[in-house]
């Protein structure tokens, strides 16, 4: 008998009929000689609904972190239930658990909290004795606050990631509303078609990227657990798409482009005339560090001055754009200590970026995106690399042209239109 995890996303739980159909779905696994674990997102965009509620009652809900995460946590708390209900209403047997009952332990970071320990104990006794398990995704507890904390946002991804890790489970499915993981977000590239696997590094780097197919934590525990996943619709019978981080897909030929991701969510600061002394550097991303924001790229302009004493440059840095209010007041208000001239920031931008493992090994693949963004008169603000990748800074107006452009560049276009069954894209 074999052990499958199963996650469904918001859009395969956004109503009544989808969670009967979901229910039909994972009824059906069982019935095929299987034992079910479940993990289930919000109802469609229960989650955003919330933190607009919250806004709607606060200033600044998310300073209260502690019961922010409680709020959240409630969206999946009604999934879990309601597929219960349907699963035990056609006649399985389903007992469903909030991610403390299933043992999913976290650091205390409210928000975006780390899975530090599983103990799913409840979920194996439940299956054991003939029960669907039902678990509420994105979300755990820490033992030390006795606090529950959310793992970010996309975090059911990684709920199952680790329940299938710490059941030592046979599959661990992600069900969308996409076919699998294609080589662009289907919603802004008609042309992006399906892979039918992908190794678990360009993954990583898609994800990290923002391909939100799957979330990033959750793809770094598989990579760490050795767990393959496949990615696949629950409105169609496609079998989806193999991330593989286990040998099995050692067999597989590297693409020199897999894919091609965008990121909207990202701000740009730029400092102008800073002294350039040692230490300076170092003085300016404490400042940034100690906001709480983590940054991306980072560009520093050859100095200017008339000799080394006087000489400025200037230092621009991405960073996430919920981040960028916060950066700016703490930057002002250290601009004394740090002695740089002026400040600019701008959250009209987009990051593109392109991804595939055989980069490694092939040349060339600069100067393809570069020349196909030029030949659409797309500027590139910044550039930066890692061996498997290459993202750009362009304005965020641009951005889905842009990875249009690229997608048809790179020779990744197919015949057919890639399909998007459900979701609102929020
Ligand atoms: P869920 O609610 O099921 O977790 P998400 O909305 O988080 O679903 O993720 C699925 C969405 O990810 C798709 O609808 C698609 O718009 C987007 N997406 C972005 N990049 C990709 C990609 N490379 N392949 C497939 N889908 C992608
Ligand atoms: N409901 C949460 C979110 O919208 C978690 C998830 O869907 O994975 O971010
Ligand atoms: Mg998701």
């Amino acid at each position: 008998m074999a052990l499958i995890v199963q996650k469904f996303g918001g859009s395969s739980v956004g109503d009544a009929d989808k969670i009967k159909h979901v229910a039909k779905r994972v009824i059906d696994t069982q019935n095929a000689g299987n034992q079910v674990v479940v993990v289930v997102s919000a109802m469609g965009d229960t989650t955003d609904e919330l933190i607009d509620l919250a806004n709607s009652v606060s200033d600044n809900p998310e300073s209260f972190a502690r019961e922010f995460d409680m709020l959240l946590t409630s969206g999946e708390r009604i999934s879990m239930a309601l597929l219960a209900l349907a699963i035990n209403s056609l006649g399985g047997s389903a007992r469903s658990f909030t991610g403390s009952q299933a043992g999913i332990q976290t650091d205390e970071v409210h928000g975006n909290a780390r899975i530090s320990e599983i103990n799913p104990a409840r979920v194996r006794e439940a299956i054991d004795e003939g029960h669907i398990a039902i678990v509420a995704g994105f979300q755990g507890f820490n033992k030390e606050t006795r606090d529950i904390t959310t793992l970010g946002r996309g975090g059911s991804d990684t709920t199952a990631v680790a329940l299938a890790a710490g059941l030592h489970a046979d599959l661990c499915e992600i069900y969308s509303d996409v076919d699998g993981v294609y080589s662009a977000d289907p919603r802004i590239v008609p042309g992006a078609q399906k892979l039918d696997g992908i190794d678990i590094e360009s993954m990583l780097e898609l994800a990290a990227a923002g391909a939100k197919i799957l979330h990033i934590r959750a793809v770094e525990f598989a990579r760490r657990h050795g767990v393959d996943l496949r990615v696949r619709s629950t409105f169609s019978t496609d079998p989806g798409t193999i991330v593989y981080s286990s040998q099995a897909g050692d067999k597989m030929e590297e693409a020199i482009v897999s894919g091609v991701a965008t990121d909207k969510g990202q701000a740009k600061i730029t400092v102008i005339g800073i002294p350039d002394v040692p230490g300076k550097a170092a003085e300016l991303f404490t400042v940034v560090a100690e906001a709480g924001a983590n940054i991306d790229m980072i560009v520093q302009n050859t100095p200017t001055g008339s000799d080394v004493t006087d000489a400025v440059s200037d230092i621009s840095f991405t960073l996430q754009s919920g981040d960028l209010k916060r950066v700016v007041e703490a930057l002002n208000a250290a601009q004394s200590s740090l002695g740089y001239r002026e400040l600019e920031s701008d959250d009209e931008i987009g990051k593109l970026s392109v991804v595939g493992a055989g980069m490694k090994t092939h040349s060339g693949v600069s100067a393809t995106l570069f020349g196909a963004l030029a030949k659409a008169g797309i500027n590139i603000e910044m550039i930066s690399t890692s061996e498997i990748r290459i993202s750009v800074i362009t304005s965020s107006k641009q951005l889905d042209e842009a990875a249009r452009i690229v997608h048809t560049a790179f020779g990744l276009d197919g015949d057919t239109e890639a399909k998007v069954y459900a979701g609102t894209g929020r």
